[in-house]
């Protein structure tokens, strides 16, 4: 194994699609769930994750 499983983070709105956080991740990441398809903030230091719009315009061209 190539790392150490620093813990897993569900989805706050659906509970069901899961994170798995390797040691040594840190920071904040954006992550779209593939169960309920809503965008969440996923905080890799506090091991926590709520609901997170990007910017608007960030994945579109205008
Ligand atoms: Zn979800």
């Amino acid at each position: 194994m190539k790392g150490k499983i620093k813990g897993t983070i569900y989805c706050p709105v659906c509970n069901k699609d899961k994170i798995v956080v390797y040691e040594g991740a840190s920071g904040l990441s954006s992550y779209k769930c593939s169960n309920c398809r809503r965008l969440r903030l996923v905080d890799y230091d506090t091991m926590s994750a709520e609901l997170g719009e990007p910017e608007k315009g960030l994945f579109s061209n205008k």
